[in-house]
């Protein structure tokens, strides 16, 4: 094994609404660092107006991408996980990218296994950390198991190329290189493969909210918020500091909220530098969505609710007296 890592990577670069998402910045900060001095590449596929793709290069390319490929096809205009997959494999043919990283996310999900089964690669999911050992010339990889009761650290064997989806809000995002030494943008031939699926049309709640999976504050409440309207002042409090709002699967069963709130084991996984959780007891199934928060505040009127034994800072008392309160005070600063 040599002493320093010196890969060909290739970042996905997902985008939401002709715009990066920043777990694509992050997954190219990851890459950066598994390349170790190796090529750093970058695919952007979509299809829609020249100038968001021109703009997202612009980044990637800023932000130590040293080649971003570039695939404007309409058949990218709407997410096909044949089409994207196929998008990355052209990239991957072009580039022969010993390490592949994508951003853990719905799409990133469903692309990577596909990635991984064409190129005969291997495959570590929902990444949470990364070391580098060995003097460089290794890559140790953490992902949380057992809704995060456990951690797994797994490394790859030389050969295949490694398919690394990497979680949300969990790794740092790619520092802009000094000036000058920005990356080239090209455009990338590519033939769109025959679809199995074709979207429609999308059916979108304009919520104007912040993506929850992305979301650096999120105020949840539970079945203790008892009404859809209850949710009001954990919207304003969210409002005040800029966050999103996030719900468990009990407050979803009962109508409060839609389930694309939901936090947990079987919705989604979210890691913000602060999570407030109002009403909400903690069952095991929606820790497992947001025990690696960084700070939690538990607000809860039971005080022996499980909630409060991973929580940092709890405070028993009725939610519908401390949230407004709350509120106030985050007003003043
Ligand atoms: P409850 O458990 O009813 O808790 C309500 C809490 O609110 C109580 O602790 C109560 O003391 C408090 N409270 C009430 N009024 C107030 C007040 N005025 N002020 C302050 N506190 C108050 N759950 C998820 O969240 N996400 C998942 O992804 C998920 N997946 C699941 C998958 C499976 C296979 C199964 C079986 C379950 C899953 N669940 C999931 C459900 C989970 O087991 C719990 O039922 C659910 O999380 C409970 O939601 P809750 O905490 O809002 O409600």
């Amino acid at each position: 094994m040599s002493d320093t890592l010196n890969r060909t990577a290739l970042v996905y670069a997902e985008c939401a609404d002709g715009k990066l998402r920043r777990v694509a910045l992050e997954a190219l900060g990851a890459a950066r660092r598994l390349a170790g001095d190796g090529a750093v590449h970058a695919v952007l596929a979509g299809s829609g107006p020249a100038a968001a793709l021109a703009e997202a290069a612009a980044e990637l390319a800023a932000r130590g991408a040293g080649v971003v490929h570039v695939i404007d096809d309409p058949a990218l205009a709407r997410f096909a996980p044949e089409a994207f997959a196929a998008a990355i494999g052209a990239a991957a043919a072009a580039v022969q990218p010993s390490i592949i990283v994508l951003g853990h996310t719905a799409a990133g999900r469903e692309l990577a296994p596909r990635v991984a089964a064409a190129l005969h690669g291997g495959h570590v999911a929902d990444v949470t950390a990364i070391e580098i050992t060995d003097g460089g010339g290794d890559a140790i990889f953490t992902r949380p198991l057992y809704a995060g009761k456990a951690f797994e650290r797994l490394r790859f064997l030389p050969g295949a190329p490694w398919i690394v989806t990497v979680r949300p809000n969990n790794l740092p995002v790619a520092e802009p290189v000094p000036s000058g030494s920005e990356g080239t943008i090209s455009a990338l031939p590519y033939t769109a493969p025959a679809l199995w699926t074709t979207v429609r049309s999308i059916v979108g709640k304009a919520s104007g909210r912040a993506d929850l999976a992305e979301a650096d504050i999120i105020v949840a409440g539970g079945r203790g918020v008892r009404s859809a309207e209850g949710f009001a002042p954990l919207e304003a409090l969210a409002q005040v500091l800029g966050g999103a709002v996030g719900a468990s699967r009990g407050a979803c069963d009962a109508g409060y909220c839609d389930y694309a709130l939901q936090i947990g084991q079987t919705g989604k996984t979210v890691t913000p530098k602060l999570y407030i959780a109002c009403g909400i007891s903690g069952a095991i199934q929606h820790l497992a969505g947001m025990s690696q928060s960084r700070v939690i505040v538990a607000i809860n009127k039971d005080p022996d609710a499980p909630i409060f034994g991973v929580a940092d800072y709890g405070i028993v008392g009725d939610l519908f007296e401390v949230v407004p309160r709350l509120t106030e005070q985050f007003q003043r600063i």
